[in-house]
């Protein structure tokens, strides 16, 4: 195993592949934010939107720094239940800054009763990815099986994407795979009680793997229960390696290029 640390020029670096900078954790906080993924090897992050209104934050985030990208799209969960407009959030994607149309999916965890318009808003979204030809980040909680029945419907392998803080099955791991997507393990993974999650990392075909933090929500060990930030994916990565017998650095340098190949508009690393 090749031992090559996060500060040396020599490491590949990671991507933190879903964070939300936006949030009101992190006013204020952007030079210690990324000073700490500096000191982590952790050279890009994905901002995620997950809504509208507050898709212009994201943006101007990912337009003050080269080295962060914005999505847009509206999330599962959120209450505003309208109507997503496919058209709008084309035109919203056209941005080059935006690599990726989400966080959109399904969440029958958060969210009951009659779900029909959350279907809608992820079929929506499925039609804008293809209607601009970016990839999707897909959210999935408590309804893996009609998440997968709407991308196969709404053809969402034909842009692809990624299966983002991935908690599901191996077979639902299998079945996104299967479609074109890339499954992201976030800092779940390293929780002692993730047991099956933790075979699933073993298995996904390394050309398919991303690592996120989905911060500020689940810090990995030895953070866990803190605020998350984009410096403690390397805690992820370091996990998911650990499970497969490889580096540090083969981790990085795998999922780190799986980034760039998937959001490849808009992220060309001059
Ligand atoms: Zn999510
Ligand atoms: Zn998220």
């Amino acid at each position: 195993m090749n031992a090559v640390s996060p500060e040396s020029a020599a490491f590949p670096g990671l991507v933190d592949s879903h964070c939300h900078l936006d949030f009101p954790d992190f006013d204020g906080k952007m030079a210690e934010i990324r000073e700490e993924m500096r000191v982590n090897g952790v050279t890009h992050a994905l901002c995620i939107s997950v809504n509208l209104p507050g898709f212009p934050k994201v943006l101007d985030i990912a337009e003050a720094h080269d080295n962060f990208f914005a999505t847009v799209g509206v999330h599962p969960d959120h209450e505003d239940r309208t109507a997503v407009d496919r058209a709008r959030l084309v035109q919203l994607a056209r941005h080059p800054r935006v690599v990726a149309i989400g966080e959109t999916g399904l969440d029958y965890y958060r969210v009951s009763g009659d779900l029909e318009w959350q279907r809608e808003r992820f079929r929506a979204h499925i039609r804008a990815a293809r209607e601009c030809g970016k990839p999707l980040v897909i959210h999935t909680r408590q309804a893996a099986e009609d998440t997968l029945t709407i991308m196969r419907e709404e053809g969402a392998g034909e842009v692809g994407g990624v299966m983002h803080c991935f908690t599901e099955s191996q077979a639902v791991a299998d079945a996104a795979v299967e479609l074109g997507f890339h499954i992201s393990f976030s800092g779940i993974v390293t929780f002692k009680n993730a047991g099956a999650l933790k075979d699933v990392a073993r298995q996904v075909p390394l050309e398919r793997l991303l690592v996120e933090t989905d911060s500020p929500y689940l810090a990995p060990v030895p953070h866990r229960g803190k605020i998350n930030r984009p410096g403690l994916v390397r805690h992820v990565a370091e996990e998911v390696a650990r499970l497969r017998g490889a580096s540090l650095s083969e981790l990085a340098a795998a999922t780190t290029a799986n980034f760039f190949r998937l959001f490849k508009d808009g992220t060309s690393r001059s």
